[in-house]
C-alpha cells in the first residue's frame, strides 16, 4: 500500500515586547537566571495578572499579516498541568476564544535548480491564540536547574491545517513564516533563542483516502534542520509499523538530535486532561475595530508580493529579487537607493552580489559587520557608485574596486575615484599608442579579429587595460583598436 504524509505544525513565537504578558518585569535573552521575576511571574499567592495591550495588539498584527480574521472578542483560559516550569500549576492561554482565527500562508516550493522558481501554494492556518511561556529547564546528569526569566513571555501560538505532505512542504512553510514575522516586526525568530519553536504532527494514511490517521507530535525541534529531519524519520517509522500491520499509537515524542531518531515521551493528552476553565482574574478582550483597521494600515508589503512587483516594476530577475526580499532591510535598502539613481538592476546587482559578499566575509572575519544597518555603506552610497559608471567617470570593472574601498572606509565613491585617481582615461594618444603596441605585439589576433572572430579583439585590449590599470574607456577602446586594424 501507498501512503500519503499528513503534516500540521503547531508554532510558538515569542512576541517582541519591553515587558511579559501579565506583569512589568522585563525580558531580555540571556541574562543571569532568575533574574528577571517578580510576584506575578513566581505565582505568588494574591497577586493578579495585568494585560500587556502591546503583546495583543502584534498579535493581532501577526494575525492580520498572515489573513486570519480577528475576533470581535478573545478570552483567557487556565491550561491546568503539574510541572515544575509552572510555578502556578496552570498557564494561561486562550483554549476556547482565540484571538485569530483561519489565515492562510503562501508557500515557495524549492525550484528544479538553484535560482530557478519553483511552484507556489497556500497552506491553511486553523488559528492563532496567545499564551504565556513557561519557564525553561535544563536537565543535567544529577539535577534540574529551572529559570524562570522566559516564564510569562507573550508567545503567539499559530496551529496549521494537517495541510502538508512532506518535509521540504513543512520547511518552505516555516521560512515563509519566518519572513513574515520578521516583516511585521513581530519578533525576530531566532530559534536557537528559542524565539520560534515548532512541533510537528504527523501521520499517514492511503493515498486517496481523505480520512486523517492517527498521528503522533514531535517536541524538541529547535532548528529547521531539525524540524525537516524529524519528518523524515517519523514518516520512516510510521510507513514501517503500518506495513508490518501493526498500528500507531497517539504520542509526544521527542526529537534526539544526537541520534538522529525521536522517541516517546508519553501518550498524547487529550484536551480535556487539562480541566480548561476560563481564568476568573481576567476579562475577556474586546478587540476595537477601529484600531484593528489601524493595524491592518500599518502592515508591510509580503515578501512574496515585493518580488512579484519587483519582477513587475523593474524587469528584475527571479535571481535578484528573491535575495533583494529575503529581508525587508534589504529591500528598503534597495528602494532607497533608488530614489538618489533610478537604475533598478544596477543597483540591484550590487546589493545582491557586491554587498552580501562583504557582509558575510565581514562577519566570517568576526567583525559586528553582519547586518545592512551595522555596515558604513548607506544606500546614497551605491546609488552614487553605479552614477559615477552610468556616467562613463570610472569602469565598470574599477566599480568593483571602489566598492570594497567604501565598504571598508565608509568614504563616497566619488571621493574615492578622486583621491585615488581612478577616472577612466579618455586621453586618446595615450590609449592609441598602447594600442599600437598591442596590434604590434599580436599577429595572430589581429589576423583572427580581420577573418570574422570578433573575440580575438579581447587578446589585444587585455595588454592595454592592464598597462592602464583598468582605467582605459572600454567603449573608446573597442573603437580605436577597430579604427587602427581597419587601417593597418
Ligand atoms: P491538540 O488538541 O493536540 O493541540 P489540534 O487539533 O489542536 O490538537 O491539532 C494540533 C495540530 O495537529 C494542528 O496543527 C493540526 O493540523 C495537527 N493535526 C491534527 N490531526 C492531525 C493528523 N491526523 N495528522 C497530522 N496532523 C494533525
Ligand atoms: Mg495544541
Amino acid at each position: 500500500m501507498k501512503y500519503e504524509a499528513v503534516i500540521g505544525l503547531e508554532i510558538h513565537v515569542q512576541i517582541k515586547t519591553r515587558t511579559k504578558m501579565f506583569t512589568s518585569a522585563p525580558y531580555a535573552y540571556g541574562a543571569p537566571p532568575n533574574s528577571l521575576t517578580d510576584a506575578v511571574v513566581l505565582g505568588l499567592p494574591g497577586t493578579l495578572p495585568v494585560l500587556n495591550h502591546t503583546a495583543i495588539e502584534k498579535c493581532a498584527k501577526l494575525g492580520l499579516m498572515l489573513g486570519c480574521e480577528i475576533a470581535e472578542v478573545c478570552k483567557w483560559d487556565r491550561k491546568n498541568y503539574f510541572y515544575p516550569d509552572s510555578p502556578k500549576n496552570y498557564q494561561l492561554t486562550q483554549n476556547e476564544q482565540p484571538l485569530c482565527l483561519g489565515g492562510r500562508v503562501e508557500i515557495e516550493l524549492p525550484g528544479s535548480a538553484r535560482n530557478i522558481e519553483g511552484a507556489h501554494r497556500w497552506v491553511t492556518l486553523n488559528r492563532i491564540h496567545l499564551e504565556e511561556d513557561p519557564g525553561k529547564l535544563t536537565h543535567e546528569a544529577f539535577d534540574t536547574l529551572i529559570d524562570f526569566n522566559r516564564a510569562g513571555v507573550p508567545l503567539a501560538e499559530i496551529v496549521t491545517e494537517p495541510d502538508m505532505h512532506s518535509s521540504t512542504e513543512a520547511v518552505a512553510f516555516l521560512n515563509a513564516l519566518r519572513n513574515l514575522i520578521v516583516y511585521a516586526g513581530i519578533s525576530d525568530c531566532d530559534m536557537e533563542k528559542g524565539q520560534l519553536r515548532c512541533d510537528a504532527n504527523v501521520s499517514l494514511r492511503p493515498v486517496g483516502s481523505d480520512v486523517l490517521g492517527t498521528r503522533t507530535e514531535m517536541k524538541n525541534l529547535n532548528s529547521i534542520s531539525h524540524v525537516k529531519a524529524a519528518i523524515e524519520y517519523e514518516i520512516e517509522r510510521q510507513t514501517e509499523l503500518l506495513e508490518a500491520g501493526e498500528t500507531i499509537t497517539q504520542e509526544t515524542r521527542r526529537w534526539d538530535v544526537e541520534s538522529g531518531t525521536s522517541f516517546s515521551l508519553r501518550s498524547k493528552e487529550e484536551a480535556h486532561d487539562y480541566r480548561y476553565f476560563p481564568d476568573p482574574d481576567l476579562m475577556p478582550v474586546q478587540m476595537d475595530r477601529a484600531r484593528v483597521a489601524e493595524l491592518a494600515a500599518e502592515l508591510p508589503e509580503r515578501p512574496l508580493d515585493k518580488q512579484r512587483r519587483y519582477q513587475q516594476d523593474f524587469d528584475l530577475p527571479y535571481t535578484l529579487t528573491s535575495v533583494l526580499c529575503v529581508s525587508r532591510e534589504l529591500s528598503e535598502f534597495f528602494e532607497a537607493a533608488l530614489l538618489t539613481h533610478p537604475a533598478p538592476k544596477a543597483i540591484a546587482n550590487y546589493i545582491a552580489n557586491d554587498l552580501l559578499r562583504e557582509l558575510s566575509a565581514a562577519s566570517e572575519h568576526g567583525d559586528s559587520a553582519l547586518s545592512v544597518s551595522e555596515c558604513p555603506l548607506t544606500p546614497a552610497h551605491i546609488a552614487t557608485l553605479v552614477r559615477v559608471v552610468d556616467e562613463g567617470v570610472i569602469s565598470k570593472q574599477i566599480g568593483k574596486e571602489v566598492f570594497i574601498e567604501m565598504f571598508q572606509t565608509g568614504e563616497m565613491p566619488d571621493v574615492i575615484v578622486e583621491e585615488k585617481g581612478l577616472k577612466q582615461s579618455n586621453d586618446t594618444s595615450e590609449i592609441e599608442a598602447l594600442c599600437r603596441e598591442a596590434i604590434a605585439n599580436n599577429e595572430k589576433a589581429v589576423s583572427q579579429f580581420k577573418a570574422g572572430n570578433d573575440k580575438a579583439l579581447n587578446a589585444l585590449k587585455g595588454p592595454v587595460m592592464k598597462a592602464t590599470k583598468g582605467k582605459a574607456n572600454p567603449a573608446m577602446l573597442d573603437q580605436l583598436l577597430k579604427q587602427l586594424i581597419d587601417a593597418s
